[in-house]
């Protein structure tokens, strides 16, 4: 009997691009896990309300384009390295002494699949209040393409504005 070898349907390895392509990086598939981090480094590294990353076994993670075109920041209190893209700044990925068999990688390099959703929000606590959480959306009258939400009611402060509950 021979045995028919194996199609699967997605592929084995997921790559990942910078802004201006110089560097290319490459994970196999499925990475080790994927989550949210709402924590200050992450937000001052993307510029954004928090950055998503998808976590590789560093054995599972490759530089297959670019290596010397990637700057470091080594925050030596933190024990963690953050490599950049030298020429158009995007972040590629960080290191941590506490976990030297991982690598991270934000998710949004990746044009494919990566086989780990981001199921986990890693320092939540420090969720920034103009984050966008998912409230509803309506079309700015105007402009095309542009969605709004409504400003948040603000909660009472006062207990006795909620005669029903107390
Ligand atoms: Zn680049």
């Amino acid at each position: 009997m021979t045995t028919k070898p194996k199609t699967l349907a997605t592929p084995k390895t997921a790559k990942a691009k910078c802004l201006c392509g110089a560097v290319t990086l490459e994970i196999d598939v499925p990475a080790r896990w994927a989550f949210h981090d709402h924590g200050k480094a992450a937000r001052l590294t993307h510029g954004a309300a928090y950055a998503t990353y998808v976590g590789s076994w560093r054995k599972r993670f490759r530089i297959l384009k670019g290596e010397d075109d990637i700057s470091q920041f080594e925050n030596g209190k933190a024990g963690i390295t953050r490599s950049f893209c030298g020429t158009c700044g995007t972040p590629l990925f960080y290191e941590t002494a506490r976990s030297p068999h991982m690598v991270n990688i934000p998710r949004a390099l990746f044009e494919s699949r990566t086989g780990r959703e981001p199921r986990y929000h890693l320092r939540i606590g420090e969720q920034q209040d103009w984050a966008y959480t998912g409230a509803e959306l309506k079309p700015l009258k105007g402009f095309p393409g542009v969605m709004f939400e409504r400003p948040k009611k603000k909660k009472p402060k006062n207990p006795a504005d909620f005669p029903d509950e107390f």
